[in-house]
């Protein structure tokens, strides 16, 4: 099944925005919550006992006081394995577990062969998941940690329509196209599982790390593909289908224009993504067999493969300045393993400041993600804690 992430409680003190404050630290009590959050002392005890009773907050004693009676302080529970995540990759996978914070609790890195197909693929990586909750101490110590999981979420590297979980036309995944995600999980789990573009999870996951109190940010994914996602109004603005933020095949500048695996020529893609430098370093002469080796060059001062980051950088400022005049976010920040490339970031940057109007750039932010390995797997676990939160 895929859920819609309940626009509406992006409403000023909706549930998940009082679970937020309580999980950042920013509330620990309900008289926080209603001064953060404008609402009545006694809708604030509403929304935080219907939280209680769904689990997703505690009590835990009381609180400092400031004369009177000593406030009950609340917590997000933590440290019990809630949530499953998977953040699917061109050849690795990140599989985890996490609280109901979106800490994580577990994670590790597979091996991925994409081309084996998806229900291989999916087959084994929800195995790995399963796998995780079992060895938690609630499972080790006769009770139910697998009882205790709330929702799955599942980051895909290609085009997911979100309103069904489908796979639509994914480049360097054979065999995938068309895909129904969702009910193939669905078939094999009891839980909700929600599916997502592995850019839109990363957005998420950094957003809600790095950036929490920020209401417009676009985050682009530069690894193997090249794509972003967008945070509008606090919420991740995923459009119609679902294919919001889908920069790769946004066609640049480049002569002459390489082809695309989508059939075009000059997109993005093509020109940007660590999959173009590694074609572009062999069409030059260069022996090398991946972006591993890529980076490497590039960190070694490399005169043909620093060019060619430069020339991917500005690619990339060159869309982003579109995306930045038209949508004039408060931060751009770039991740995947081309974003620690620095003549890559160093020229987008410069392309943005060139080519943006002076009022978007003037207080615009533009850094790197920097929440680590775990970003993709942490929107993961948004997404469901989301889910879980709405349904409460
Ligand atoms: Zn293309």
């Amino acid at each position: 099944m895929t859920i819609d992430d309940a626009p509406r409680d992006a409403l000023r003190g909706g549930p998940r925005e009082l679970l937020r404050w309580v999980a950042t630290g920013a509330a620990v009590s309900r008289a926080d919550l209603s001064r953060l959050s404008g609402l009545s002392p006694s809708t604030v005890s509403q929304r935080v006992e219907a939280l209680i009773s769904q689990g997703l907050l505690e009590e835990t004693g009381a609180g400092r006081s400031r004369g009177g009676r000593r406030p009950r302080q609340l917590a997000v529970p933590t440290g019990g394995a809630v949530v499953g995540a998977i953040d699917l990759g061109a050849h690795h996978a990140r599989v985890g577990t996490l609280d109901l914070s979106g800490r994580v609790v577990q994670a590790r890195t597979l091996p991925v062969r994409i081309e084996d197909g998806p229900e291989a693929v999916l087959g084994a990586l929800l195995a790995e998941v399963a796998t995780l909750v079992d060895g938690e101490p609630a499972a080790s110590s006769g009770g139910s940690a697998t009882g205790a999981l709330r929702g799955i979420g599942i980051g895909i590297p290609g085009p997911v329509q979100h309103a069904t979980g489908r796979i639509v036309s994914p480049s360097r995944m054979p065999g995938w196209n068309g895909f129904d995600v969702a009910a193939f999980c669905a078939g094999r789990v009891d839980v909700p599982v929600i599916v997502d573009n592995d850019a839109n999870l990363m957005a998420l996951g950094a957003h809600r790390t790095a950036h929490p109190e920020l209401d417009h940010a676009v985050y682009i994914k530069a690894g193997t593909g090249i794509g972003s996602g967008v945070i509008s109004s606090g919420r991740l603005h995923r459009g119609a289908q679902g294919s919001a933020g889908d920069i790769s095949h946004c066609r640049v500048v480049a002569d002459p224009a390489p082809p695309c695996t989508c059939g075009n020529a000059g997109c993005l893609e093509a020109v940007a993504s660590g999959a173009a430098l590694v074609t572009a370093l062999r069409g030059q002469g260069v022996p090398v067999s991946d972006l591993t080796g890529v980076i490497r060059l590039i960190d070694d001062g490399d005169r043909q493969a620093t060019a060619l980051a430069r020339q991917a950088g500005r690619a990339v400022g060159e869309i982003l300045a579109v995306v930045v005049n038209f949508f004039n976010p408060q931060v751009v920040a770039i991740g995947g393993r081309l974003a620690d490339c620095e003549p890559l970031l160093a020229s987008m940057r410069a392309t943005l400041y060139e080519r943006c109007l002076p009022l978007a750039t003037q207080t615009l932010l533009i850094e790197r993600i920097t929440t680590g390995q775990d970003v993709g797997i942490t929107g993961a676990a948004h997404l469901v804690i989301d889910h879980v939160v709405a349904a409460a």
